[in-house]
């Protein structure tokens, strides 16, 4: 999977497993549609989250 999370919709229940394996560690926060993800590319308008 390799397009950005925000534009995953409809295939999203079929692709759950490895959508979990994008967003389980999330590092990422899309500042237009609140999805998080580990990788920047797979968010339409990323910004990088604090670390704890
Ligand atoms: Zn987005």
């Amino acid at each position: 999977m390799s397009t950005e999370l925000c534009k995953l919709k409809k295939s999203l229940k079929g692709e759950l497993p490895s959508y979990i394996l994008l967003v389980n560690q999330p590092r990422f926060v899309c500042t237009s549609c609140g999805r998080v993800a580990n990788k920047k590319k797979n968010l339409c308008n990323p910004e990088r989250m604090r670390e704890k």
